[in-house]
C-alpha cells in the first residue's frame, strides 16, 4: 500500500514549505519563505525531523507533501441568469421556503428495518404523497426530465445531455427521515412535521429539514430554475434519490445503483455529489468548505455466549451473562489506538485550521503543518486528536456495544447471552483487522473460562462442556476509496465553491472581508454512496451551505432545523456547478 518515496526527500520538504507559502496572497508571508525554510532545516537537525526518516509514506494516492488547504481559482460561469435571483430575490426566497416547508410536512419516516416495498407498499404511503408533492412543485422538472421509479419508491431523474460521449453528473439525496420519538414531541419548539419558518431567526424547523429534504429540494429547485432559464446541458445529469438511507439504503440505493450501473457501466459517471459536509467558519470571516472525500468502513459483530442452562439455585461461578460482561469490559477497556496519518482526508481540514484559525493551540497548528515531514509532529498531532472527543474517531477505529440480550427468568440460568458490537473502521485498517481484535479477546476469555470459539461457523477452538462463544460478522463494509483532492474534476468542484461564495454569497455583506478555502473532510458514518463506488472515483459528500455547528447537533435529534440563507446558497451551488461543468469541463471524458 505504501507509495514510493520521492528520490530526494529533502526536496519534498522544501517543496512543502514553498507550496504552502505560495498559496498565500499575503506578501508579508512570502517574505518569510527563507525564514521558514531555514526553520524547517533547523528543526530537521534539532527535533529529529529528518524527512529522510520521517516522511509519511501512507498511501491512498494523495500526495503527502502538498498543502491541502488552498484558495482555489474561482470558476466563473458565463450562463448566469439566476444565481443572483436565487441568493437575493425576496420573492424567490418566499417560494423556496414554501417548497421546503411543504416537503418537511410529509412525514416520510423509516425505521431500522422496513418492509419490502413490493410486498408492503402501504408502509410507504407517505412517499407517494411526497412524489405527488414534488410533481406539483417542480412542473418543468417533471415535464422535461425522464423520471423512473426504482424498486417502487426510489427516484431516478435523467436530464439527457446533448453529448452522449460525456459521462453524466450524478447528484444524490434521500427522501426518508429518521423517526421522531413520540416522547420527545413536546420538546420541539415547533411540531416536528410543521415545516414552520421563523422569519426572526431565518430558520425552518422540522424533521428532515436538514437531513436531507433540504438537499433534495435544493437540487430540484436548481434544476427547475435552469430549465426555466432555457439551459441545455451537454452532459447528462442524473438525480438518484433513495428512500431508506437512514436504514442503510437496502431498498433504495441498493437498487438505484445497479440500475444506473447497467446503463453507464464501471466508471461511467463523471462525478457523484451526495449529502455531506458544508462550509464552516473556522475563524472570524474565514470559511472552510470540506467536500467529504472519504468514509470509514463498517462492521457489526454479533457475539453469542452459549452455555448450560439449569436451576439458578445451583449456579456455576459465571453465567453466560457474566462471561459476556467480562468480554464487553475487555473490549471497552482496550479501545482502538489513534493513528493520525497525513493521507487521511481530515488532514485537509486540519491544515486549513492550522493555517487560518486561532482556535487550535499554537503549537498544534505548527505541528499540523510540519506533519508530512516530521514524525514527532505527527505524534504530537495524534496525541492532540486522540484527546478530542469530537475528532478522535476520525483517526481510529471504534467499537460500540449497542444491543444485548440474555436470560428470561429469575430462577433459570441463561443458556445464551448475545450482544452486538458496532465497529467503524478507520481508513488504513480493514474489516478483517477490526474483527480480528474481537476474536483475540474472545479467545482470551474462552481460555480463561474454558469455552470454545467459532467465527462465522468456523471452529477456532473446540466447544467444551461449558459451551462456546460464537462470533458472527454482519454488514461488513470496507473503508470507502478516497476520492481525489486535486485534478480537473476536483478543480471544477472547488472552483465553483470559491466563486459562489467569494464573488456572490460574501458580496451580500461587502463591508466585511471574508475568505474561503476548499479542502477535504472525512465521515465517520456512511451515506448511500457506499453502493456507488464502482460508478466513479470522484465521490464527494457536500452541501453548498455555511453550517453553524449548533444546527448540526439537532440533526437526527429534537428541533432539527435549517437556515434559509444556507438553503439558498445550496440551490445556487447546484445551479452553478451544473453550468460550470458544462462550460469548463467538456474536454473531460
Ligand atoms: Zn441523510
Amino acid at each position: 500500500m505504501a507509495i514510493q518515496l520521492p528520490e530526494d526527500n529533502k526536496m519534498s520538504a522544501d517543496y512543502e514549505a514553498q507550496n504552502y507559502l505560495s498559496s498565500k496572497k499575503n506578501s508579508r508571508l512570502r517574505k518569510l519563505v527563507p525564514f521558514i525554510t531555514t526553520a524547517i532545516i533547523v528543526s530537521v537537525v534539532f527535533f529529529n525531523c529528518s524527512s529522510l526518516f520521517s516522511v509519511d509514506t501512507s498511501a491512498f494516492g494523495v500526495n503527502p507533501v502538498r498543502s491541502g488547504c488552498k484558495r482555489t481559482v474561482p470558476l466563473v460561469p458565463t450562463f448566469n441568469k439566476s444565481i443572483s435571483t436565487i441568493l437575493n430575490d425576496p420573492l424567490y426566497k418566499e417560494l423556496s421556503i414554501e417548497r421546503l416547508s411543504g416537503a418537511v410536512q410529509i412525514p416520510t419516516e423509516v425505521q431500522d428495518k422496513n418492509p419490502d416495498p413490493l410486498k408492503d407498499p402501504e408502509f410507504y404511503t407517505h412517499f407517494v404523497s411526497l412524489h405527488e408533492y414534488l410533481h406539483k412543485s417542480f412542473p418543468l422538472v417533471h415535464s422535461k426530465l425522464q423520471l423512473e421509479k426504482i424498486n417502487e419508491f426510489g427516484l431516478l431523474y435523467t436530464w439527457e445531455g446533448s453529448n452522449p460521449d460525456l459521462k453524466p453528473i450524478l447528484m444524490m439525496s434521500h427522501q426518508d427521515v429518521v423517526p421522531v420519538n413520540k416522547e420527545t414531541w413536546e420538546s420541539w419548539n415547533y411540531p416536528p412535521f410543521s415545516g414552520h419558518y421563523e422569519p426572526e431567526s431565518d430558520l425552518l424547523w422540522g424533521r428532515g429539514s436538514n437531513d436531507c429534504k433540504n438537499l433534495l429540494i435544493a437540487q430540484l429547485e436548481a434544476l427547475e430554475k435552469l430549465l426555466e432559464d432555457g439551459f441545455t446541458p451537454d452532459r447528462t445529469l442524473l438525480l438518484s434519490v433513495g428512500f431508506d438511507e437512514e436504514a442503510s439504503g437496502i431498498w433504495g440505493a441498493q437498487f438505484l445503483s445497479p440500475h444506473i450501473h447497467e446503463r453507464y457501466g464501471d466508471d461511467g459517471i463523471f462525478i457523484i455529489i451526495d449529502e455531506g459536509a458544508g462550509i464552516v467558519e473556522v475563524d472570524k470571516n474565514v470559511y472552510v468548505a470540506t467536500p467529504v472525500n472519504g468514509e470509514k468502513g463498517y462492521v457489526d459483530v454479533e457475539v453469542t455466549i452459549s452455555g448450560n442452562g439449569g436451576h439458578s439455585s445451583i449456579p456455576p461461578e459465571h453465567t453466560t451473562i457474566g462471561i459476556a460482561a467480562e468480554l464487553i469490559t475487555l473490549l471497552e477497556g482496550n479501545p482502538f489506538a489513534s493513528e493520525f496519518r497525513t493521507d487521511n482526508p481530515i488532514y485537509g481540514t486540519l491544515q486549513c485550521m492550522a493555517e487560518h484559525s486561532t482556535k487550535l493551540p499554537k503549537n498544534i497548528r505548527k505541528q499540523i503543518l510540519r506533519a508530512p515531514i516530521c514524525k514527532k509532529a505527527r505524534k504530537d498531532v495524534n496525541k492532540f486528536l486522540s484527546e478530542q472527543p469530537a475528532l478522535r474517531d476520525l483517526v481510529r477505529s471504534t467499537l460500540a456495544v449497542d444491543i444485548i440480550n440474555g436470560g428470561v427468568k429469575a430462577n433459570a440460568l441463561p443458556e445464551d447471552t448475545k450482544f452486538l458490537v458496532n465497529h467503524r473502521v478507520i481508513l488504513h485498517s480493514s474489516v478483517n483487522e477490526t474483527v480480528q481484535r474481537d476474536i483475540d479477546y474472545a479467545m482470551e476469555i474462552a481460555e480463561k473460562y474454558d469455552y470454545g470459539v467459532s467465527v462465522n461457523g468456523i471452529l477456532l477452538k473446540k466447544q467444551t462442556a461449558n459451551g462456546i462463544i460464537n462470533l458472527k460478522t454482519i454488514n461488513p463494509l470496507e473503508p470507502a476509496p478516497i476520492s481525489p483532492n486535486d485534478g480537473p474534476v476536483w478543480d471544477l468542484l472547488a472552483g465553483t465553491v470559491q466563486d459562489l461564495f467569494e464573488n456572490n454569497v460574501f458580496q451580500k455583506t461587502p463591508e466585511e472581508s471574508k475568505e474561503i478555502y476548499v479542502t477535504t473532510g472525512l465521515f465517520s458514518g456512511n451515506t448511500d454512496t457506499k453502493y456507488y463506488w464502482n460508478l466513479t472515483k470522484n465521490i464527494y459528500r457536500f452541501v453548498g451551505s455555511i453550517i453553524d455547528p449548533t444546527i448540526m447537533e439537532t440533526v437526527h435529534s429534537v428541533n432539527e432545523h435549517v437556515d434559509m440563507e444556507g438553503h439558498l446558497s445550496a440551490i445556487a451551488f447546484v445551479y452553478e456547478f451544473i453550468v460550470n461543468v458544462n462550460e469548463h469541463g467538456n474536454d473531460l471524458a
